[in-house]
């Protein structure tokens, strides 16, 4: 992708580069293969593939980050303190948005709500949003029981592939009998109850 520097103050290969000293060697295979599968649901999708693009390297840069940063992040941004309560799987969305418009000063919203809502999704997604939700569940260093089944939804809807994805992380955290975060269940009642 040609990047006309709408989103990133900086050159894609200066982007890659902060990416790839912010996180592990596995996550940053796994955040190329995210863009790579982004740019072609973006593309298929009438979805702005610059925005796809940055959004896609950009969604898991804090992933790797200390629990006790989070939680000064939570203060120093003056975030719900609610989110005290739980982890780096929604930390690393939620604050970690914060984090990537200080670091890496992207401000454009629609890129820093898809890195918000990229983990447990939303009750309102722009095409964005699903774009990266459903590339980050598909993208081709995924191996799962049933990832081939949410390829091939992908391929047919963006949207049943959100309601796929959906339905199919809260049934796993179920049957782990693992916490299921309040966004979580609002993705679920917009996404997979059929209406
Ligand atoms: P990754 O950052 O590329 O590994 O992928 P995600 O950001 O989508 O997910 C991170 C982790 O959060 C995964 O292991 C999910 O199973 C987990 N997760 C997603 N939603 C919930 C939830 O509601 N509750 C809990 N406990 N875990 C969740
Ligand atoms: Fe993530
Ligand atoms: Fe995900
Ligand atoms: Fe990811």
């Amino acid at each position: 992708i040609d990047y006309r520097q709408h989103y990133f103050p900086g050159s894609r290969q200066e982007l890659l580069q902060a990416v790839k000293k912010s996180v592990k060697a596995k996550r940053y295979q796994h955040i190329l293969g995210v863009e790579q599968t982004a740019l072609k649901l973006a593309a298929v999708n009438g979805v702005d593939l610059e925005q796809a693009s940055v959004a896609a390297l950009v969604h898991d840069y804090t992933k790797n980050r200390s629990d006790d940063e989070f939680k000064q992040a939570i203060k120093k941004y003056q975030l719900d303190d609610d989110l005290l309560n739980w982890s780096n799987f929604i930390w690393h969305g939620v604050v970690g948005a914060e984090i990537i418009k200080t670091e890496l000063k992207i401000t454009d919203q629609v890129i820093l709500n898809a890195v918000r809502r990229h983990t447990v999704g939303a009750k309102i997604m722009t095409p964005l949003d699903k774009v990266i939700y459903v590339a980050d569940f598909i993208e081709p260093g995924r191996d799962f029981p049933d990832v081939e089944v949410a390829r091939a939804v992908a391929k047919g809807s963006l949207d049943q592939a959100v309601a796929f994805e959906t339905k199919h992380t809260l049934t796993y955290l179920i049957n782990g009998s693992q916490t299921i975060y309040p966004g979580a269940m609002a993705a679920y009642n917009q996404w997979v109850v059929k209406k």
